[in-house]
């Protein structure tokens, strides 16, 4: 049988690797094939501002080079898909040659969402992508570059502007909200971000909308709303990501925001899966269809596709609200909603841990400077325990340590006691 994966991030590796690893017990034997459009061999994209800032390779290919050789996979590399054919089972590529499959799997990713005219004028960079990256890091690297303007102060903004730093480049970030990383972080937290990003060096300006970038053939500054220009020598757009279906369109495939998928990540056409950045499925807690973009739930998903393709139980539990910071020096966690019914916060300095509570249960959390405990915060949420006698104890790391662990790991119906 022969399984033709679209993109070799964490979402179409893991399907390959799970694959291999089950195909024994599934009894049948299969003939792999794993595409990616960029030249490379499978990497990671956290692992990439590391990469540029240290040199560090093995983390940025986490699965070492030689991967697809361990896996008997066939890897083509550097092979656009231009459109899929489910009738005659084929996707086509942009050199006009085609690739068969008798099952297939969605895993192209996300790529840059830039709702800012002028965006794709050169001198307009991005970081989405290890060939994106490279391409800014080299140029920033020739000299030509002092200083650089982000547009966007979200999660990949915040990574690159301190990456930018350690590289010396003079960095500003303008965001059109009123704080930073304003997805995934409450403004007191955000607070602390910001707190740390000017002491590194970052320029940050808040409430800043940038209407487009300015230039005829070059990108030579951006325009705000408020109708003034502002210059740099280089400028990254880091205004949100997208999930990469452009090529799907007359596919038949039905799509949304992403790729629309049931329970066992199958599309809406026989044989063809999605997984990852690509495919639109719902919140563990909510229930609410969403695309969320980050590596844990590109590699569950794999797994999900690679056990339903062979015939295993595969029920996916939807997509967890999961970011951490590793790069800025205080670390921060931000997991599931940004508020609740209730809220239990506790502060000493730039350490931070706020609680948020609906039903008597967690329902988010965020965490700075210290950041134990968010494991047993987290299986408490995904449980649905209900903490309301645990009250403010749930505040303190020591408790976090001990009591919640063992909360954690108790029986769904055991008695809470503080
Ligand atoms: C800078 C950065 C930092 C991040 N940091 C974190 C983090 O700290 N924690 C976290 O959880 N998540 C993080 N993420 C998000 C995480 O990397 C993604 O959620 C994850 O990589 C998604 O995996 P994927 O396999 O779905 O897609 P991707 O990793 O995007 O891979 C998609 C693949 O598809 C290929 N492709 C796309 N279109 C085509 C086509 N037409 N033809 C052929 N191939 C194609 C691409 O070349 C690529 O190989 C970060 C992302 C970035 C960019």
């Amino acid at each position: 049988m022969r399984v033709l994966i679209l993109g070799a991030g964490p979402a179409g590796l893991t399907t390959a690797q799970e694959l291999r690893a089950l195909e024994g017990r599934a009894g049948v034997q299969l003939d792999i094939m794993l595409v990616s459009g960029e030249p490379f061999p499978p990497y990671s994209p956290p692992a990439m501002a590391d990469h540029f800032t240290t040199g560090n390779e093995a983390s940025l290919y986490w699965q070492g080079t030689d991967v697809c050789e361990r896996l008997g996979v066939d890897y083509r590399c550097g092979v656009q898909v231009v459109s899929v054919d489910p009738q005659t089972h084929s996707v086509a590529l942009a050199d006009g040659s085609q690739l068969d499959y008798d099952r297939l799997v969605i895993a192209t990713g996300s790529r840059l969402y830039a709702p800012v005219p002028g965006y794709d004028l050169p001198g307009v960079y991005n970081f989405k992508s290890l060939t994106a990256a490279r391409d800014l890091v080299d140029h920033a690297g020739k000299g030509e570059v002092e200083n650089a303007l982000i547009v966007g102060a979200g999660f990949i903004g915040v990574e690159v502007a301190l990456m930018l730093r350690s590289l010396s480049l003079g960095v500003a970030m303008v965001e059109q909200r009123g704080w930073v990383m304003p997805n995934v972080l409450d403004q007191e937290t955000a607070g602390l971000v910001l707190a740390e990003l000017q002491a590194r060096g970052v320029e940050v300006r808040l409430n800043t909308e940038v209407r487009r970038f300015v230039g005829e053939d070059h990108a030579c500054g951006v325009e705000t709303a408020a109708g003034d220009k502002q210059t740099a020598d280089a400028y990254l757009a880091a205004t949100g990501v997208k999930p990469t279906v452009d090529y799907l369109d007359g596919s038949g495939l039905e799509i949304d925001w992403g790729v629309l998928v049931d329970r066992r990540l199958r599309t809406n056409l026989p044989n063809i899966w999605a997984a990852g950045d690509v495919a639109e499925t719902w919140d563990r807690q909510s229930g609410q269809r969403f695309v969320h973009a980050i590596w844990p739930n590109a590699r569950a998903q794999g797994q999900v596709v690679a056990r339903d393709m062979l015939g295993f139980a595969a029920d996916y539990e939807g997509a967890e609200r999961m970011n951490s910071m590793k790069h800025l020096g205080l670390p921060i966690m931000a997991v599931g909603e940004m508020e609740g019914e209730a809220e239990l916060r506790w502060r000493r300095g730039d350490q931070l841990r706020k609680i948020f509570l609906t039903d008597g249960r967690i329902v988010g959390f965020r965490l700075a400077g210290d950041i134990r405990g968010a494991g047993a915060y987290r299986a408490l949420m995904l449980r649905g325990t209900d903490v309301s006698d645990i009250g403010e104890d749930l505040l303190d790391p020591r408790f976090c340590l001990a009591g919640i662990a063992a909360l954690a790991a108790a029986p769904p119906e055991a008695p809470i006691a503080a």
